[in-house]
């Protein structure tokens, strides 16, 4: 299976993914992975993204970066450790897009979700936790425990983190299917419990 990890800023989508990799360490049939980046040619794209020095980048140009770290980290990474039976948890993947560019910053879903077709063809992910928490109170986790990327994300300003939400909001209305929903807001023990309650049956 395909599965990925989605959220706001401060969500702890990182951490409890880092805890439920401790859980499962000897299970070699799982590899768990990252995006932004993931791989040496899509970290190095991350950091284009990234870089706060870049304040002139188009939301075009970011939303196409951002696309193409996923197709290397899809096609190098997560495609052949699925097709050689492992099941892969990514931490973000193309609902990151559809929410942050395609509907905060405003290039609209359809326009986002068409480059990353061309990016990646039509595979989706099979199932994809959504990380529930305001902006508010994940930009204060941010603001407690990693001071440094703060300044980056206060400078979208909170209405575009609102935005974000909405878009994941959008974003799940549209494929009710694959989506479940964990309280983020929540102490992080009992945020890692919900979503191994989830991950434990279908990872068998
Ligand atoms: O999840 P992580 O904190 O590693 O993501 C790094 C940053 O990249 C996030 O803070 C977010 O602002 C940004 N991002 C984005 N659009 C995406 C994915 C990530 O703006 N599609
Ligand atoms: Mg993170």
């Amino acid at each position: 299976l395909f599965i990925t990890f989605e959220g706001g800023e401060g969500a702890g989508k990182t951490s409890v993914l880092q805890a439920i990799g401790e859980r499962l360490n000897n299970r070699s049939d799982i590899l768990f992975t990252r995006e932004p980046g993931g791989i040496e040619i899509a970290e190095k794209i991350r950091s284009i993204i990234l870089d706060p020095a870049h304040t002139a980048m188009h939301e075009r140009t970011e939303a196409l970066l951002y696309a193409a770290a996923r197709s290397q980290h899809f096609y190098q990474k997560v495609i052949p450790a699925l097709e050689s039976g492992q099941h892969v948890l990514c931490d973000r993947f193309i609902d990151s897009s559809l929410a942050y560019q395609g509907y905060a910053r405003g290039i609209g879903v359809d326009d986002v979700l068409a480059i990353n077709e061309f990016a990646i063809g039509k595979r989706m992910p099979d199932v994809t936790i959504f990380f529930d928490i305001t902006p508010e109170k994940g930009l204060a986790r941010i603001q407690a425990t990693r001071a440094d990327e703060i300044n980056r994300l206060d400078a979208e300003g909170l209405a575009f983190h609102h935005k974000v939400y909405e878009g994941y909001e959008y974003v799940m209305e549209r494929y009710p299917e694959r989506f479940r929903v964990v309280n983020a807001d929540q102490a992080l023990e009992q945020v890692i419990e919900d979503v191994w309650m989830i991950l434990n049956p279908i990872l068998g």
